[in-house]
């Protein structure tokens, strides 16, 4: 079952090639649609290009563990524990 998406309503990123909806809602180009949080954990933070669509840190929210991967202090936590 896929839901119908309306990609006329979307904005693309052009460097991380994922649609945006009006509702915030992120469609990637495998996987369940996601956050903009997930979206920047997974991707943008990573891309750090000017022409990136998803840097608006106010849409993005916070971002959790489960948006994908760690934050840097996190990784450094990590490292210092093992
Ligand atoms: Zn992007």
């Amino acid at each position: 079952m896929t839901a119908k998406i309306d990609l006329e309503n979307c904005q693309t990123c052009p460097i991380c090639h994922v649609a945006i909806a009006p509702d915030d809602t992120v469609y990637f180009a495998s996987g369940n649609p996601g956050s903009r949080a997930r979206l920047y954990a997974r991707v943008c933070q990573y891309a750090k290009k000017p022409e990136c669509i998803n840097k608006d840190t106010n849409a993005i929210g916070p971002l959790s563990k489960a948006d994908g991967f760690s934050t840097g202090a996190e990784i450094a936590k990590l490292l210092k524990a093992s």
